[in-house]
């Protein structure tokens, strides 16, 4: 038995780029790909959204001198280039997966409905639902945590490449000490950067509960299903 049934995975855009300073590195594309292979084939419902910041972010784009709605919606079809990578890898290595779209834009994608999500998971395909919530001014953090909501999963696993929540960046201050556990509300009052504020209020609320761990080591996926505390776990 494994201890989630039904994931939310929340891959950022930009550990999709892996060493690079722009775009996907096929490498660590394809590593994303393996992992989620592994625990697919342990028969776990697996819905997906990724980010897009390693191609756009419409926040950074207005800096620029872009329009911030037309910013936002090219940060959202920055999800969707990412997802149909992420699709195509899986897809090379056996794993059927779909594309749901937030934004109508057939054929490329399905556009997305609860129900269509749902009955791909019990076919036991991987589900990547793209373009955040398809609206601007929202990232896809909330956009994972809306999803995961609606599509009832047990928890959302946020991959990105430290390994849980810590007291202060870890990679800027070396005293900074890991949590195993924390409340939403500490992370609210700690100013914590795990999600956007938007987001973690969406999960408090409905009561999800996200774990952060290390998904850029191989294997950490299968031991974070399988319930080895390699991560933060946020809860109420
Ligand atoms: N975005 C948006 N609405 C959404 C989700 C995303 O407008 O519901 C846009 C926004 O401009 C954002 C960009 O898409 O900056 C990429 O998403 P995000 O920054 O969340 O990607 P990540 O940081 O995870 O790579």
């Amino acid at each position: 038995m494994t201890k989630f049934k039904r994931i939310l995975l929340k891959l950022s855009g930009e550990s999709l780029m892996g060493e690079q300073g722009y775009g996907i590195d096929v490498q660590r594309l394809n590593e994303y790909a393996a992992q989620i292979k592994e625990i697919r084939d342990l028969g776990v419902q697996i819905g997906i959204v990724i980010g897009g910041g390693n191609i756009f972010r419409g926040l950074s784009g207005t800096g620029k001198g872009f329009d911030r709605v037309k910013g936002d919606q090219m940060g959202m079809c920055a999800t969707v280039i990412n997802s149909l990578a992420l699709s195509s890898a899986l897809g090379a290595i056996g794993v059927k997966a779909r594309v749901l779209t937030a934004i109508r834009m057939e054929p490329i994608g399905e556009f997305y409905s609860k129900w269509k999500a749902c009955e791909a998971l019990e076919r036991g395909e991987v589900v990547i639902m793209s373009a955040g919530t398809g609206n601007p001014y929202f990232t896809t953090d909330t956009g994972s945590s809306l999803r995961g909501i609606e599509i009832e999963a047990d928890v959302m696993l946020k991959g990105t490449r430290v390994d849980g929540v810590y007291t202060a960046d870890p990679e800027k201050d070396p005293s900074a000490e890991k949590f195993e556990k924390i409340t939403y509300d500490e992370v609210l009052s700690r100013g914590l950067r795990v999600m956007d504020i938007t987001a973690i209020a969406m999960c408090k609320e409905n009561d999800f509960p996200i774990y952060v761990f290390n998904m850029d080591q191989p294997g950490n996926l299968r031991k974070v299903i399988d319930g080895e505390p390699i991560g933060t776990y946020v809860h109420a």
